[in-house]
């Protein structure tokens, strides 16, 4: 997938793990998705595979990209379209860019 940004610059989306996308999940469905966890973990059910994929269906999401070059974000509207946001300061802020966090054992 290619985004053109309004800046001129393109954003690349040809694999995972990138430093400017993000799954967003709004706060209403945020609740639904761990309750599906905690459901998935609570479960007797031996058949692990389904309850996995339960849980990935629960995931709500959508896609949001940043521009690294002028900082819009581009959020998918659930349509198939996207909404451009531009930050006031005008720069890529890497706002999905963080570290990824280690499972405390
Ligand atoms: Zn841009």
């Amino acid at each position: 997938m290619k985004i053109h940004c309004s800046c001129g610059a393109i954003i690349l989306d040809q694999t995972d793990y990138l430093s400017c996308k993000a799954h967003i999940i709004g706060d209403k469905t945020y609740f639904d998705f761990l309750n599906a966890i905690d459901e998935a973990i609570e479960s007797k059910d031996e058949d692990r595979e389904t309850l996995c994929m339960r849980v990935r269906r629960a995931e709500t999401s959508r896609l949001a990209w940043e521009c690294n070059t002028c900082g819009s974000l581009y959020l998918s509207d659930g349509n198939g379209d996207l909404v451009e946001y531009r930050p006031v300061n005008g720069k890529a802020n890497r706002v999905f860019d963080r570290p990824r966090s280690k499972v405390s054992e």
